[in-house]
């Protein structure tokens, strides 16, 4: 069985927006509608559980008259950090699923990124979609700084599949601890999960630039 945590409970402070990016509205569906959508296309079937914010009704409960798919999500309101919004949203999934745990605010992500990563995590437990660096990056030092070899890293997206049993075991024995991605979880208890390539187009609507990109990037589809 396939299940999705889409954690959408941030309050979006960086977007300078009263509402919360993944409410946000792009090509007449919020943010978090397209992101549902992608993984509703790789499977119908698929178990959802929606994390919102506290105050999250008040955006949700009109979006439900609008897109009655919504009616076959169960949701719970998330915590303080991303952290404890994962760890609330895995409490509603069954231990036996494959859990893909995904940022509401990558609208774009691609079939073949889901499909990768969850099939790779079906066989080997754990498995993050990964993309190249094409910037040259910095270290800083107290000294000043120092160039890092840009071909052995990796940028980390989401979705990050993981049986389910094994990542809500990980998030258990972090408690009190903040990550900011389920592999890092995953990975202080079992073996690091398996990369997968990424897309470069599932970026992670943060600032007002990355919603005309995404926005530019929706309408090319
Ligand atoms: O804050 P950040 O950009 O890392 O957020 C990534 C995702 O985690 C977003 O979809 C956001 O809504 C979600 N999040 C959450 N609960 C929080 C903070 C972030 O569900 N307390």
């Amino acid at each position: 069985m396939n299940a999705l945590v889409l954690v959408a409970a941030g309050s979006g402070t960086r977007m300078g927006t009263d509402l919360p990016k993944q409410f946000i509205k792009l090509k007449g569906k919020p943010l978090l509608m397209h992101s549902l959508e992608r993984f509703l296309e790789f499977d119908p079937g698929i178990k959802v559980v929606l994390v919102l914010p506290p105050d999250g009704n008040r955006y949700f409960a009109p979006l439900r008259k609008s897109f009655p798919i919504l009616d076959e999500v169960c949701s719970i309101s998330g915590g303080v950090s991303r952290t404890a919004s994962v760890k609330r949203g895995l409490s509603l999934v069954p231990d036996e699923a494959l859990v893909g745990i995904h940022d509401a605010v990558r609208p774009l992500v691609t079939p073949e990124t889901i499909s990768r990563a969850y099939h790779a995590a079906e066989k080997e437990g754990g498995a993050i979609p990964v993309i190249a660096m094409e910037d040259s990056v910095r270290r800083l030092k107290a000294e000043g700084s120092k160039v890092v070899d840009r071909s052995v890293l990796r940028r980390v997206q989401t979705p990050q599949v993981f049986r389910a049993s094994l990542i809500k075991e990980a998030y258990r024995r972090i408690e009190g601890e903040e990550y900011s991605d389920d592999g890092t979880v995953y990975e202080t208890c079992f073996t690091p999960p398996v990369l997968v390539e990424g897309s470069r187009s599932n970026i992670k609507v943060t600032t007002p630039e990355d919603l005309l990109l995404a926005e530019f990037l929706l309408s090319r589809q």
